[in-house]
């Protein structure tokens, strides 16, 4: 038969889809029947609960991601990006990393290009706003916390030194919260080190435009966070909105204004762009048209799931699977079954889940956890935190990596230097050049 499978996109979805394909239809693979290609700008699959720890120091950045030619070697893998699909046709248009874009067929799609920032026109966010998805901005922070640090200490100027030490976050979900919770932890840890800095002279502002934080643990577990947030000196604001962050001149709904030089946005997701530019069907919120099957509505051969995906919850009739790795990582697997079915033209099976609720980390020794009814606080719930994502984290071998992080930084104090350098790495070369001009 030799049917081509492409994936578009190896996050959670394409990574855990193509891991049971590959064991699933490894007769088929050995025979040249089927072939397995995904497609992904990168060349690893980010675990993207790690990247708050990541951005504290906590975790290396390479332990959180799973390299996908190493652990799919049944799978071809192509860097580069999805531009347009034809599914009427059966093609895709491939831009690879570098080069003319080519037309790529296929027999069967899984669109798993998950989900990007989603922004408002607000003025000045292009500016200095910056997300916190991907493994570079998680650093990237990490680096710009600490340097700011450095800048802070060094100048005798306090509109700069103020300025340098205040941070904004803007959206109180999953990502915003544990990132700032994660980052204050870890300035407020390096502060010792700075002779004019105290804990209290660091501002966090959290900005959320509605009533509550971390819904993801439900009413009681966010109240809670909101509390301990606020015992920490940070600056929640509820139903408050960022109105303009122009030059770094931080404007709020509820008439504050001050200058900030770090603005991180974490409120919401959307769709990958991708699906736009494909003949796919959409739903009301833009994602893809998905059935309980996780095939894509009304289009024969295409399979949907995660992020990009609006795929209904039978176990909540009317409502859609919220976009997270508790929903990604079991779609996948009906995903990958499905897939299986449908080559073998059998009856496909319905995707089912309950919601079980959820974990987060706030800084070392601390958590939130509302799980199965259960409701965990402080160490309790940050225990729980990590070994259920050292449980999910794809890979023994990045288990392993991560169990060493964290037994070193038992007994070691953690890194605080900024490598922010790492991010223009040919000034210095420059600068030489321009030495030997003069
Ligand atoms: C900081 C943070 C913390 C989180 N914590 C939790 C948590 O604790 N619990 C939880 O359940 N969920 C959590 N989530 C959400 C969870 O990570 C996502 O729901 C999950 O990653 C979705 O999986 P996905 O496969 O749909 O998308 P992703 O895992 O994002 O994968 C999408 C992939 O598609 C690729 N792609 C995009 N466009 C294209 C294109 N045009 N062509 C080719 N490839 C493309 C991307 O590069 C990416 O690799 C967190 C998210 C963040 C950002």
């Amino acid at each position: 038969m030799n049917k081509h499978i492409l994936i578009v996109g190896g996050g959670y979805v394409g990574l855990y889809t193509a891991l049971r394909l590959q064991r699933k239809l490894s007769r088929e693979l050995r025979g040249g029947e089927a072939r397995i290609t995904i497609i992904d700008p990168q060349s690893y699959m980010t675990y993207q609960p790690f990247l708050p720890e990541a951005a504290a120091g906590n975790l290396s950045p390479r332990h959180l991601v799973a390299p996908l030619r190493r652990v799919l070697p049944k799978v071809r893998i192509l860097n580069g990006t999805v531009t347009t699909v034809k599914h009427g046709d059966r093609v895709v248009t491939f831009q690879p990393a570098e080069g003319e874009p080519r037309q790529i067929a296929y027999d069967v799609l899984v669109m798993a290009a998950g989900s990007i920032s989603r922004t408002l026109p607000i003025p000045g966010l292009t500016d200095i706003g910056i997300g916190f998805k991907t493994v570079g901005e998680a650093i990237a922070l990490r680096n710009r916390v600490l340097h700011l640090l450095d800048v802070a200490e060094s100048t005798e100027d306090p509109e700069v030194r103020r300025r340098a030490l205040t941070f904004v976050v803007v959206g109180a979900g999953f990502a915003g919260v544990e990132a700032l919770a994660e980052l204050e932890d870890m300035a407020k840890d390096s502060v010792r080190y700075y002779r004019n800095i105290k804990p209290s002279d660091i501002r966090w502002v959290l900005v959320e435009a509605t009533s509550r934080v971390l819904p993801e643990v439900g009413p009681e577990m966010g109240k809670w966070t909101l509390e301990q947030l606020r015992e920490r000196g940070i600056d929640v604001r509820l139903e408050t909105r960022l109105e303009s962050c122009e030059g770094g001149h931080v404007v709020l709904s509820d008439g504050e204004e001050f200058d900030a030089e770090t603005l991180v946005w974490t409120a919401g997701v959307k769709p990958s762009p991708v699906v736009n530019d494909s003949d796919l069907p959409l739903d009301e919120r833009g994602r893809i048209k998905t059935t309980a099957l996780l095939t894509v509505h009304a289009s024969p051969g295409a399979f949907a799931a995660g992020d990009a995906a609006g795929v209904p919850d039978v176990t909540n009739p009317g409502q859609y699977c919220a976009p997270n790795a508790q929903h990604a990582v079991r779609q996948a697997k009906v995903l990958a079954d499905n897939i299986v079915r449908h080559l073998r033209g059998q009856e496909l099976l319905e995707y089912r889940h309950k919601y079980v609720g959820s974990v987060a980390g706030l800084g070392l020794h601390q958590g939130v956890a509302n799980v199965y009814g259960v409701k965990l606080r402080g160490f309790p719930a940050w225990f729980m935190h990590r070994t259920y994502h050292l449980s999910r984290v794809p890979t023994l071998n990045r288990k392993v990596r991560v169990v060493v992080d964290w037994t070193l930084a038992l007994f070691f104090k953690r890194e605080t230097i900024s490598l922010g350098e790492m991010e223009h790495p040919r000034e210095g070369f420059r600068a030489a050049v321009a030495t030997m001009r003069r």
